[in-house]
């Protein structure tokens, strides 16, 4: 893998096309945007779901949609294969929602069936109970992480069940995360990770963008930026949270 402060930041979107719900293109604009003020050099390539996954980017975003689409996105992924070669060439991958589905090794598509995944995380996705999830989340992220606390809006049907492969990517205050009941939201590995958070999640949580942008570049800490306006959202969306509650 090149290195990024000389290559350039080679950030990919997956999917535009068919997987992007509920703002989850903020979260390009806000990896791309903190990591120009860090003074990189962002090449973002938007591919669409007709077109190859390079193997070759730093860090790839994949977000949520709605069943039909996220069925239609696994089976190209499946094809393309280029993300898998993209983790094995040890890419970090954060991905929303349906994305999150996608990358477990199965999940029940929109014809009721079980359509299999990339197998990148190891989770499992099921069909949930009659109520879809829905509504604002707050969950502590896992400690290894050393993450402020975690904002985030839900909509999903699907219920995810980690295996021993991943940890969870948070631990609900507020909201279903997973659905599974014992509190658990999300999973990671490594530089892989899933959430069900959307809103989008790394501009309600600027922290989790630096954290994709120190494992891409293998940095320990990045220099400070001015967040006022990501610290005036999480106010306002933990306190309307909280009022709901
Ligand atoms: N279609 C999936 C579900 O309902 C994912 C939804 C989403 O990405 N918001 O579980």
């Amino acid at each position: 893998m090149t290195n990024p402060q000389t290559s350039g930041l080679r950030l990919i979107w997956v999917y535009p096309d068919l997987l992007s719900t509920y703002g989850d293109q903020g979260n390009v604009l806000v990896v791309k945007r903190r990591a120009e003020q860090r003074g990189l050099h962002v090449e973002r390539q938007d591919v669409r779901s007709d077109q190859p996954i390079p193997a070759t980017g730093h860090i790839y975003l994949i977000g949520g949609g709605e069943d039909r689409p996220q069925r239609l996105a696994a089976e190209r992924l499946r094809r393309d294969g280029g993300l898998t070669h993209a983790a094995n060439n040890g890419a970090v991958i954060f991905s929303v929602c349906a994305g999150y589905q996608i990358l477990g090794h199965e999940f029940v598509n929109d014809l009721g069936q079980r359509e299999a995944g990339l197998g990148l995380l190891d989770v499992t996705s099921v069909r949930g109970g009659a109520e879809r999830c829905v509504g604002d989340v707050l969950a502590d992220v896992d400690d290894h992480l050393g993450l402020p606390q975690l904002t985030g809006f839900e909509n999903h049907q699907g219920v995810t069940h980690l295996g021993p492969g991943v940890r969870p990517f948070a631990r609900v205050r507020m909201g279903n995360g997973n659905g599974t009941g014992d509190g658990t939201e999300g999973a990671w590995r490594d530089r892989v990770f899933g959430t069900y958070m959307h809103g989008p999640v790394l501009a309600r949580n600027p922290q989790i963008a630096d954290l994709l942008l120190r494992l891409a570049l293998g940095a320990g800490a990045l220099s400070p930026l001015n967040d006022q306006w990501f610290d005036a959202l999480r106010t306002e969306r933990i306190a309307a949270a909280t009022r709901e509650a």
